[in-house]
């Protein structure tokens, strides 16, 4: 290898970032503490591909949206023999490619489905702490359901997620709530906006003008601080809404009153997808800046649709994983690194089988032992069984194995005496090693 050219390092692309330990740790944590609930609630796990045909999400997220116009990274695959390329992109977003599978495999056929996934979403943003262009979303659809039941089934299991997380509501965060009504509604609303925003087309910015006609609820989206005022005296969807809707409305939230979940209604809460009707909501924070949304869904009645399938209700939630993460470091509810129970000192290589026979049975009894590597000195092997955090030492000297014993050493304050124990009983005295 000596005469290979030498190259410059290669690095992670922008906005992309690896998950190293310990904070993969923490990572594996989180997931798994919200896989119980989710599974309390009777969701199930779904996983589909990352890459998806283009047209799914132009179609199923909007044309006039951040994410289509200006966030996927989108491109053509290379020609098949016929000269034809497939238009290809990779998930900004997991309901539809969610839709797409349920309606492939006919799975809304018989009955609903309540589901939820774990994965890395792609959107070309500015990258910055809680914004990435690689990031994870835990996220839950409830397919060919028609609510309110479950709009408050999938808020109520975001509240105690987050409640279970060790989150306060009020200290860390809020949950706001808005209801959009149904297509002729907003159709009605959106002329009253129209008209609104034409009288003060002048302050409106560039996405904001281009937006007037094509999607004018979003232009009430914006964060631009000198639009706020002109935003929050616009006609408000909740005004233009029928009995129908109100009735949904005040279906879910005599369910969350009931069940002691607070929030805040936001009139001018509409979310970034095109998809949305009826309820919305998000759960925002004031701890992570202008990144502040760490959860949010709405009910989307009409996608399954939209993407060539049999009309059926749905509702569902997407919330990011890294913001999660930043807000619960914030608030310092993070639980500490898992550490070994017991580390392997290996002073010499004779014996070794012996020594790895040991530690496998360990293993079959619930311990978990890191085993020293190439053995070595003494002092050094004790220098790494204290920086792994492990509890106790093992110590297979070879007087010890001559014995058909091996030395059991605490490592941490409270842990008494150094004692022996047979290697041929492991199954009787692993469990003073076991953390739990
Ligand atoms: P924002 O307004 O912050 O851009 P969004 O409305 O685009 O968020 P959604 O599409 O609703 O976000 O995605 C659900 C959740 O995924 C968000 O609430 C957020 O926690 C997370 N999320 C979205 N985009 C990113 C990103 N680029 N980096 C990290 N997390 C993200
Ligand atoms: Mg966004």
């Amino acid at each position: 290898m000596t005469d290979v050219k030498k190259l410059p390092p290669l690095q992670a692309v922008k906005g992309m970032n690896d998950i190293l330990p310990p904070e993969s740790a923490r990572w594996e944590w989180l997931e798994g503490l919200m896989r119980g609930v989710l599974q309390r609630y009777g969701y199930q796990n779904v996983r589909t591909p990352i890459v998806e045909p283009t047209a799914l999400f132009v179609r199923g997220i909007g044309e006039v949206t951040d994410i289509v116009e200006k966030e996927m990274y989108a491109f053509e695959d290379r020609a098949d023999k016929n000269g034809q390329a497939e238009h290809l992109a990779l998930r900004p977003e997991m309901t539809a490619g969610v839709v797409r599978a349920m309606m492939e495999h006919s799975f809304l056929r018989d009955s609903g489905r309540r589901l939820y996934y774990f994965g890395p979403m792609f959107r070309r943003e500015k990258p910055q702490k809680g914004r990435y262009r690689q990031f994870h979303q835990m996220g839950v659809e409830a397919l060919g359901f028609s609510g309110p039941d479950v709009d408050a089934e999938v808020i109520l299991m975001g509240s105690r997620l987050l409640r279970e997380l060790g989150l306060v509501q009020g200290d860390h965060f809020e949950l706001e709530l808005n209801c959009l009504g149904q297509p002729d509604e907003r159709r009605a609303h959106r002329e009253a906006l129209i008209q609104y925003l034409q009288q003060h087309e002048d302050l409106l910015d560039e996405d904001g003008k281009r937006r007037l006609h094509s999607n004018p609820l979003r232009v009430l989206d914006t964060k631009n601080p000198a639009l706020q005022d002109m935003a929050n005296n616009a006609p408000r969807l909740l005004d233009f809404l029928g009995e129908a809707s109100l009735a949904h409305f005040n279906g879910v939230r005599a369910i969350l009153d009931a069940a002691g979940v607070s929030y805040r209604i936001n009139p001018r809460l509409v979310r970034g997808l095109d998809y949305y009707n009826l309820t919305v909501f998000e759960w925002v924070t004031t701890r992570l800046g202008s990144q502040g949304t760490i959860c949010g869904g709405g009910r989307y009645d009409y996608l399954i649709e939209q993407l060539g399938g049999k009309p059926s209700p749905a509702v569902g939630f997407g919330m990011g994983m890294e913001r999660m993460l930043l807000l619960l470091e914030e608030v310092g509810t993070l639980p500490a690194s898992p550490v070994p129970d017991a580390y392997a000192i290996i002073p010499s290589a004779d014996g070794l089988p012996q020594v790895m026979v040991a530690l496998e049975a360990l293993r079959a009894a619930g311990v978990s032992v890191v085993m020293h590597p190439g053995q070595g000195g003494m002092k050094s092997q004790f220098k790494k069984a204290d920086g792994s955090g492990a509890r106790f030492a093992l110590i297979f000297g070879q007087d010890e194995l001559a014995r058909g014993e091996v030395s059991v050493k605490p490592l941490r304050a409270e842990g008494g005496e150094q004692v022996t124990r047979s290697l041929y009983q492991i199954a009787d005295w692993a469990g003073e090693l076991r953390t739990a």
